[in-house]
């Protein structure tokens, strides 16, 4: 049985058992939650060597990216700016359905009593006095910050200097993904235990407010794609938008079917240059570039979780921790490999950085896949809106007479 059909089960599972003992959430409480806090301790033991190596990696493949100069500046400007739209719109969906509404799980007092830091204060820690500190702390956008340093830090040195470093990381960090594929064989376990004290304790209305995540993330990705892409293909390039979806469309379908922004990537880079003409150096760059650094569905569904978490557990997210959010989740991207669920694991760092209780990705885990879906097309549209986007200003698009704009 697949991993995502158990996890789904042990959902299901979590609720029914959850709905039997809701006269009784105290057998639940004492008995099965202390399996689901064991699941989360491992979740987060992975979180701060998972982030520091994985964005050493990704940094450093931005590094690479110098030699390409202008090309390598627009792609990786593109990716943030858009990344950092996307979020933008999960926060203001989260804000606007308000999926948290109608659950609520009180809080430990640990998470209680943290003061949200000035906007001010949140800038300046961005840059670390003391990056082990950082690190010893869980302070998420410190660890980012010094990762992005390193990497680029070591791509800049002679190769026989950086390479060691570098590769050293990327063992690191794939030692990290396969310690997540475990962590993960036990999330239907996990999901179970940490669902079924919520149900006890709520009853039934808490399905609603997982519906209206889904329907977060799915509107916000439908509204980044025909807002941002489109308009951001309708004003660089000769493409219409409605040719520009026909033509990417055998990629998203297969980012959709897969959730992997990696496993697409064979597709997407036939698709771009097939139906759209991008020249083969463009699309060879920017593709697998963007598979790696670029997700944007990831961070829009990282902004609707966040919040939907802050409200089911009665926080409210200032502005200056909202703006957190979207810092960490767009240079986070960077770090989130394109393979399935990895976005999920990456929300416990979001939700770490404003200081959210992580229990709050066991809530998503059980709809995960069907949002892994949505947010890996968008990931993979994003990569080829860039490619497009690149080649045309760059002249290296041959445009077809069925290309124009009328279309
Ligand atoms: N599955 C996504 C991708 O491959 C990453 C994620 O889980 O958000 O792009």
């Amino acid at each position: 049985m697949k991993l995502t059909t158990k996890i789904l089960i042990g959902l299901l599972a979590g609720v029914i058992v959850g709905l039997l003992l809701t006269g009784n959430p105290a057998i639940a409480n004492s008995f099965i939650k202390p399996v689901g806090t064991l699941f989360i301790n491992l979740i987060r033991m992975i979180i701060v060597p998972l982030v520091l190596s994985s964005l050493i990696v990704g940094a450093a493949s931005i590094g690479d990216v110098k030699t390409l100069g202008r090309i390598g500046g627009k792609t990786i400007g593109y990716y943030l700016i858009t990344t950092g739209f996307a979020v933008t719109i999960g926060l203001l969906l989260g804000n606007i359905i308000h999926p948290g509404a109608g659950l609520s799980i009180p809080m430990d007092a640990e998470v209680a009593a943290k003061e949200a830091p000035s906007v001010i204060t949140t800038l300046l820690n961005i840059v670390p006095k003391n990056p082990l500190k950082g690190l010893v702390e869980g302070n998420m956008l410190q660890i980012i910050t010094f990762a992005l340093f390193l990497g680029i830090g070591a791509t800049s040195l002679p190769e026989e200097k950086g390479k060691p470093f570098i590769s050293f990381f990327d063992s690191l960090a794939e030692v990290m993904y396969k310690i997540t594929a475990l962590i993960m064989q036990v999330a239907p376990i996990g999901v179970f235990a940490l669902i079924t004290p919520v149900v006890a304790s709520n009853g039934p209305s808490v399905l609603i407010p997982l519906i209206k995540v889904i329907a977060a993330v799915y509107i916000g990705c439908l509204i980044h794609a025909l807002l941002v892409y489109s308009s951001a293909v309708k004003i660089f390039t000769k493409i219409s938008p409605r040719k520009f979806f026909r033509g990417i469309l055998p990629a998203a379908v297969t980012a959709f079917s897969t959730t992997s922004s990696s496993g697409t990537l064979p597709v997407t880079i036939k698709s771009v240059k097939e139906n759209l003409g991008v020249s083969d150096k463009i699309a060879s760059f920017v593709l697998p570039l963007g598979a790696t650094i670029n997700m944007d569905g990831t961070a829009l569904y990282q902004g609707v979780c966040a919040l939907f978490v802050a409200q089911v557990y009665g926080i409210d997210l200032s502005l200056g921790q909202q703006g957190t959010i979207i810092l960490t989740a767009t240079l986070g991207s960077i770090g989130t490999a394109g393979v399935p669920g990895a976005g999920l694991i990456m929300l416990s760092i979001v939700l770490q950085s404003v200081g959210l209780p992580l229990e709050g990705v066991a809530l998503i885990a059980g709809i995960d896949r069907v949002l892994d879906m949505a947010r890996t097309s968008v990931n993979v549209i994003g990569d080829t809106s860039a490619a497009v986007i690149v080649a045309s200003t760059e002249n290296e698009i041959e445009y077809r007479d069925e290309d124009t704009k009328t279309a």
